[in-house]
């Protein structure tokens, strides 16, 4: 049994041979020349020199061992569909869809956007893309016009692949209208517009530039496009999240990294073999979509069962009786879909036969402790929270039961994981703290391990300047998250140093909706805050200055104009972005200096010290809020 303290300590001290070894997970088309170029920090090349393909290694290589076990089951309690695909099946679509990229002059390198439900050809696309050597970027179908519009202009897709309609709760959710608003926005304008008509909402369609899967696809039925072998470090995909400015950063994935770290991850991490079955709930527009939903279980030779509806409907059984049905392994969740799960009835917990079962994973948020409880207790199997971020793209901290099983304390992710050199620093000093339980920021050592961020699409000074120079005076790559540590090497994570909030596990950066409600013409100023919520961890409380306030002169009036608002956010920016309630105050609390006091208005509003607020322009400010706040 290996010591889970010498195998972490392995992998930051001898780096290159812990990755060299974890290298051998993956089939090279070419070997690497250097396991980590690191010659100029804080960019890091993995493997440099080698080839590979991350659908080859998805796909292509499992045909011949497990060809005709299942690659893909698709479930959607909303259209009632239940759809498995083989490895050879999978790899027969993801040629199709490779070949109409082609046919529309898709190319190496170029990017091909996604803005798609959780259906089967949002699959094709993702791998589709990576299998030519092109770049994906998946947008989540829940976000609007204004939102894809600037992902738009920022990746310069050469197509974008969409689809008419999403669905939940019965209710179609139409994509293309949003879709050709955020086009007409766009400066960048995409040649071709590949639309996967589900028969679930009419749309328009433009000449000339969109195009229509199902004609398309029987044109490639029996079209062989061969992996294109690529460079180590050439990108597979962009993602999108938030920050601390209106504009979303593009998280840069590299190829032969990434796979590396996602393989080694379902060994060590998630305990998931080759033939079993992966079932994460999350989202394709996710990062955890990418990795363990497409890519991690692939990769692994796992089944992966991606499912479009809600985890109520038709009961709150219906991912147990998946589990049942599938014989899932490894399950992979939010806390949020828990909490959702705990207001139900707790017999859905035993009406199926979960012995496959061999853990719950969660992550994206903080996991409350009610809630592990709750949920280790009701399902009778290990409980790992694991903590990481859309810029890692795999864990950060979790417990590595893989490797040496561990026991998980409830509340905290668990311990640094093997190739994070991972440190607690202090805001003021920025030194190391060792001490246990005192609070710091969550600092990674360069370089990072493979599978992380590469730089934000074109901008690598954005890259360095966001999260490599926060902390005075040293190279250190912050998570902008605070921490403690205890005398275990248990880390818990006590929320964000910047305003990124995190709504239902759904990363959200306040600067952005600030920015969208101040395009309604009777707002003069606006301050966005995360504020706690017993189901969603948090949710997004606005405060707004109006020009005119005769408006909300009533309550019935705020109450319209807070509706109006709210519809400003659900067309710009998506439903998932819409604060909970917007709040109409005189002033907002600044400092003298005019910078928002963000931190003392979530206090507030979250019934919590304020602190010093010597440097307070205006105290009356923050009484209202603080009245409002109480409403
Ligand atoms: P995202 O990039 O959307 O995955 O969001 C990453 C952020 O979510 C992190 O920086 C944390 O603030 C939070 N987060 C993710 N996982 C956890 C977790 N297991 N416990 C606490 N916070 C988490």
């Amino acid at each position: 049994m290996t010591n889970y303290a010498d195998f972490h300590r392995r992998s930051v001290q001898e780096r290159d041979a812990f990755w060299g070894e974890q290298a051998q997970l993956l089939h090279w088309h070419k070997p690497y020349e250097q396991v980590c170029d690191y010659s100029n920090p804080p960019f890091a090349k993995w493997f440099a020199g080698g080839q590979t393909n991350l659908c080859y290694n998805a796909v292509d290589r499992h045909v011949a061992e497990r060809g005709e076990q299942n690659a893909l089951i698709f479930v959607s309690t909303e259209t009632n569909t239940e759809k498995a695909y083989s490895f050879a099946e999978l790899q027969a679509e993801v040629q199709r869809m490779a070949a109409i990229y082609q046919s529309l002059g898709v190319k190496k390198g170029d990017r091909v956007l996604i803005y798609m439900p959780m259906i089967p050809e949002a699959c094709f696309a993702m791998l589709a893309a990576v299998r030519i050597g092109a770049i994906h970027s998946v947008v989540f179908g829940g976000f609007a016009s204004h939102s894809l519009a600037s992902r738009i202009d920022d990746a310069q897709p050469t197509i974008v692949v969409s689809a008419d309609a999403g669905m939940r709760g019965g209710k179609s959710v139409p994509y293309k209208h949003l879709l050709d608003e955020a086009i007409s926005l766009a400066t960048h304008k995409p040649s071709n517009v590949l639309m996967v008509n589900r028969g679930l909402a009419e749309y328009a369609k433009t000449e000339g530039r969109d195009v229509d899967y199902a004609t398309l696809r029987e044109q490639e039925l029996n079209t062989v496009v061969p992996c294109e072998w690529v460079d180590a470090t050439h990108p597979s995909y962009i993602l999108y999240t938030s920050g601390t400015t209106g504009k979303p950063k593009g998280v840069q994935r590299d190829t032969a990294g990434y796979a590396v770290a996602l393989a080694a991850s379902m060994k060590h991490i998630y305990m998931g073999n080759p033939g079993e079955t992966y079932f994460s709930t999350s989202d394709i527009g996710w990062v955890v979509g990418h990795s363990y939903i497409i890519y991690g279980p692939l990769i692994n030779g796992m089944a992966t069962i991606m499912y479009e509806g809600l985890p109520t409907r038709p009961d709150a059984g219906v991912w147990w009786s998946l589990v049942e049905k599938y014989k899932v392994t490894v399950m992979f969740s939010a806390p949020t879909a828990v909490r959702v799960l705990k207001k139900q009835d707790p017999e859905y917990l035993t009406k199926y036969d979960l012995s496959s079962l061999r853990g719950l994973f969660l992550a994206g948020e903080p996991l409350d402790e009610p809630t592990a409880k709750w949920i280790a207790e009701a399902l009778g199997k290990p409980i790992v929270d694991n903590y990481w971020q859309t810029e890692t793209g795999w864990p950060i901290l979790a417990i590595c039961n893989g490797v040496e099983p561990a026991p998980s304390k409830f509340g905290s992710p668990g311990k640094a994981v093997y190739g994070y050199d991972v440190k607690l620093i202090d805001e003021t000093t920025a030194e190391e703290i060792t001490e246990p339980g005192k609070k710091g920021v969550i600092a990674v050592e360069g370089p990072l391990p493979p599978g992380c961020l590469q730089t934000v699409w074109g901008d690598d000074q954005r890259y360095v300047k966001t999260y490599w120079s926060s902390i005075h005076n040293k190279v250190m790559y912050s998570t902008f998250d605070w921490g403690v540590k205890d005398e275990d090497g248990y880390f818990f994570i006590l929320g964000r140093t910047d305003d990124v909030i995190n709504v239902a596990g759904h990363r959200l950066g306040t600067r952005e909706i600030e920015e969208s409600i101040s395009s309604h013409s009777n707002v003069a100023e606006v301050a966005v805050v995360g504020v706690a919520d017993q189901l969603k961890g948090q949710v997004a409380v606005a405060f707004a200055v109006l020009k005119d306030v005769s408006k909300a002169a009533t309550p019935e009036l705020a109450k319209a104009l807070e509706a109006e608002i709210m519809k400003v956010v659900d067309a710009q920016l998506g439903a998932v972005a819409r604060p909970a309630s917007v709040k109409f105050v005189t002033v907002l609390p600044k400092t003298r200096s005019g910078k928002l006091l963000r931190r003392a208005i979530q206090a507030v509003c979250e019934g919590r010290d304020p602190g010093d607020l010597t440097t307070m322009e205006d105290p009356a400010a923050l009484q209202q809020v603080k009245d409002l706040a109480a409403r």
